[in-house]
């Protein structure tokens, strides 16, 4: 007799920012919603094989960078310089190895980048300069030139952004809210109880050179424990400032919240409070999922541990 497979669960996010309905055309929300499936495939293939989640994470943000139309790998936005300075991190839940970069200009890949700092050195996170020429020493990791990440659509963004900066009185930070489209990540939960996340951008458009967002800070942007797997998007200051993956899993283990009373709690209350917005993807070990956003939009996608599955954008679509 075959036993019925165990169940597991993946979550997915494009980013959140403000996404107007009436600027999306009908076939550019049907590609969406194929691009945010299509990567929901490459990490549920991942776990419906007995892969751990830490391997599905990887395996559903790599096929978002790839894809140009989000804000990761290819299809980054640019920095105030005009060029591409890409962070990722990943984390497992129940060993709690993590590894993250930030600032690389060359590679690929970043999710892989961490992953290999996680794997092949002793640390947790490289920067920069640091973690190009320890990818030097990593064959397997794929290099391509800066301009490589360039898109036409990204480039727009930088000249409107940097043209409002330069129209407006005084540097106003109110500008930036909910310009922040595309930051990709996922979480999941394996057929074997196992929890991990995984986060990847290119940051927020017309950046300072060495700007580091909460996207490949550990307890910021990506956090997973035995309890809960969490990754963000949005204004990463502000989710720098309240430690947002941590925060929503220390309220798990110290209040005994529900993951989403804790997610709630952290993205519409903590984030706003401060003044910033954006969202979150979140998975418990009991496959529960949460994908709470401020914004007025977040591409999303997820595969609950009965197997239903779904993608959207707009709040309620899910
Ligand atoms: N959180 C990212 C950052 O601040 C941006 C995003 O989520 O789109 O770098």
């Amino acid at each position: 007799m075959t036993r019925p497979p165990l169940p597991f669960a993946l979550v997915i996010h494009g980013g959140a920012g403000v996404i107007e309905r009436d600027q999306l055309s009908e076939s550019e929300e049907k590609s969406i919603h194929a691009d945010l499936d299509a990567a929901l495939e490459a990490g549920r293939r991942v776990l419906a094989d007995g892969g751990s989640a830490l391997d599905a994470v990887q395996a559903a943000v790599v096929a978002l960078e790839e894809l140009p139309r989000f804000n990761a790998g290819k299809g980054s936005v640019y920095n105030a310089d005009g060029r591409h300075e890409l962070d990722a991190s990943l984390m497992e839940g129940h060993t709690r190895r993590a590894g993250a970069v930030a600032g690389v200009e060359t590679i690929r890949n970043p999710v892989k980048l961490a992953r290999t700092v996680m794997e092949n050195s002793p640390h947790v996170m490289m920067i920069s300069t640091g973690a190009e020429l320890f990818a030097d020493t990593q064959p397997q990791i794929e290099r391509v030139p800066n301009d490589w990440f360039d898109t036409g659509t990204r480039r727009a963004q930088l000249e409107l952004e940097q043209a409002r900066e330069s129209a407006a009185a005084h540097s106003d930070a109110v500008g930036l809210r909910g310009k922040y489209f595309g930051t990709v990540g996922a979480v999941a939960l394996d057929v074997h109880g196992n929890l991990a996340a995984a986060t990847s951008t290119g940051g927020m458009t017309n950046k300072r050179y060495g700007r580091v967002g909460d996207s490949p800070l550990i307890g910021a942007g990506t956090w997973a424990d035995e309890r809960c797997a969490v990754s963000g998007t949005g204004w990463g200051e502000f989710f720098i400032r309240n430690v947002v993956a941590h925060d929503i899993a220390a309220r798990m283990a110290y209040r005994g919240d529900s993951l989403a009373v804790a997610a709630d709690a952290v993205i519409m209350e903590r984030v706003p409070g401060l003044g910033g917005d954006g969202g979150a993807i979140a998975v418990d070990r009991d496959g529960n999922i949460a994908m709470p956003f401020s914004t007025t939009g977040m591409y999303r996608g997820w595969i609950r541990p009965d197997g239903s599955r779904g993608t959207a954008i707009f709040a309620e679509s899910d």
